[in-house]
């Protein structure tokens, strides 16, 4: 897949123009078709002592059977490990069970799978520091290359920063065998980039965080791509297949790049997470972290789309500050998220966002940029069409009610999206300059 290498070309590892340098250990990548014969001669060229296979019966079945075979048949000594429940949930329950499975004389961790499989990995590859390679089973979601595992510990989400892999392999035909329900949660997971990446140059603006036009372009290149190839998808054809997953990967590699994952998560992954986190605290379910991102898109959009109607004034924005009470705010949360809302609670103390002053420092930049902050957003809106039209080919949700979240608590979730993380979003801006009524408007 030598797009993947051009695009990478285009971010300058040294004296960027956005002025920083852009030299992260990026990990390998094997990705086309019939690859196996290239991956095991890239894994003989490391410890092959004792590989030790991670799986669980469906990732195994996809590809785990296969690639164990053909390990034997090079007479590189292999075990594995195959998780016994269907679909097995990254928390310390498998981690730990997969830790009592690691062998005392094990020279390289070989993950097959997905999401979940690579978190459990990642926390293993991180604690053994042996070599870590991943064979992707699906083209679900952007995290294949990144250095943090999504655990959920004592009922909440935690993201954990562990290991990232040294070579990542997919086969074609492996990830294009995948269910379809992987590949919307792929389609979801690179759409949401343009929200991402619009709010990345927006907080720019406002805060003066860095923005690199470099990075930003590279993950452009894999949303273009796939809003291209996404009506071929349902037909699972092979480059359609492909350039999801050089969408998927080359998000993940610009993470890398810039180092934090402002590229490629916004407002919309937050929504996501926040489902995740309800899911977690209340025991209710969640859907795939790809189809959330996919809705929480198109509901970001709609929300961004009322946020460039409105017309912000200071007297506005200190009248809503006036308002404004913390405390009753968190406890907003706490009745949202239950305990999960304490990480949030206790990120104020040092963040300090709520701080009047700070807030009336933002509204300030906000006001006068106006007209470029609404031309950032306007862009974004501008292919919402493209958007919906790719979620729709691959029969993706676009609506909250078709995802399987079962209390979705849809105004309160998006309110709920500034608290997440410290990154400035959509749903900041509107709490500056006092506009969070727009959120009830929808
Ligand atoms: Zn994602
Ligand atoms: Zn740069």
């Amino acid at each position: 897949m030598s797009m993947i290498d051009e695009w990478i070309r285009q971010v300058p590892a040294e004296h960027c123009d956005c002025g920083q340098t852009h030299r992260a250990a990026l990990p390998e990548w094997l990705t086309g078709r019939q690859i196996t014969a290239r991956f095991l001669e890239r894994l003989s060229q490391f410890d092959t002592s004792h590989i030790w296979l991670m799986a669980d019966p469906d990732t195994y079945a996809a590809a785990g059977r296969h690639l164990e075979q053909a390990i034997r048949d090079r007479h590189m000594p292999i075990s594995c490990f195959i998780f016994q429940g269907r679909r097995p949930e990254a928390s310390e329950h498998t981690v730990a069970a997969a830790r009592l499975g690691v062998p005392d004389d094990m020279s390289l961790l070989l993950a097959v799978g997905s999401g979940t499989i690579n978190d459990i990995a990642k926390v293993i590859a991180a604690e053994t520091n042996v070599p870590f390679f991943v064979y992707a089973t699906a083209p679900s979601m952007d995290g294949y290359t990144s250095a943090t595992s999504s655990l959920l510990i004592d009922g909440r989400k935690i993201s954990l920063a562990t290991k990232a892999a040294d070579l990542v392999a997919a086969d074609t035909d492996v990830l294009a065998a995948a269910p379809m329900e992987a590949i919307q949660s792929g389609v979801g997971d690179v759409v949401a980039k343009a929200v991402s990446l619009a709010e990345w140059q927006m907080a720019s603006v406002i805060t003066g965080e860095h923005y690199c036009p470099h990075i930003a372009g590279l993950v452009e290149h894999a949303l273009e791509t796939v809003l291209a190839s996404a009506p071929r998808l349902l037909d699972r054809e092979p480059d359609a297949v492909e350039a999801l997953f050089a969408g998927l990967l080359v998000s993940g590699l610009a993470m890398n790049l810039a180092g934090h994952s402002r590229p490629a998560s916004g407002m919309e992954h937050y929504i996501s997470h926040l489902w995740d986190m309800r899911a977690a605290a209340l025991g209710t379910s969640a859907d795939t972290h790809g189809r959330q991102c996919g809705v929480g898109t198109l509901l970001a959009l709609d929300l961004i789309e009322r946020t460039c109607r409105l017309q912000p004034t200071a007297e506005r924005a200190d009248a809503h500050l006036d308002r404004f009470v913390l405390a009753a705010w968190h406890d907003e949360l706490k009745t949202l998220l239950g305990p999960a809302a304490l990480p949030l609670i206790e990120a104020e103390t040092s963040e300090q966002k709520y701080d009047p002053d700070k807030v009336r420092n933002r509204a300030g930049r906000i006001i006068r940029n106006w007209p470029k902050i609404t031309d950032i957003l306007q862009s974004v809106i501008t292919r919402r069409e493209a958007i919906a039209a790719a979620l729709s080919a691959v029969h993706a949700p676009l609506t909250v009610g078709e995802l399987t979240v079962s209390e979705p608590e849809t105004e309160k979730v998006l309110l709920a999206t500034r608290d997440i993380r410290d990154k400035y979003i959509t749903t900041r801006l509107l709490f500056d300059t006092g506009e969070t009524d727009s959120i009830h408007a929808g």
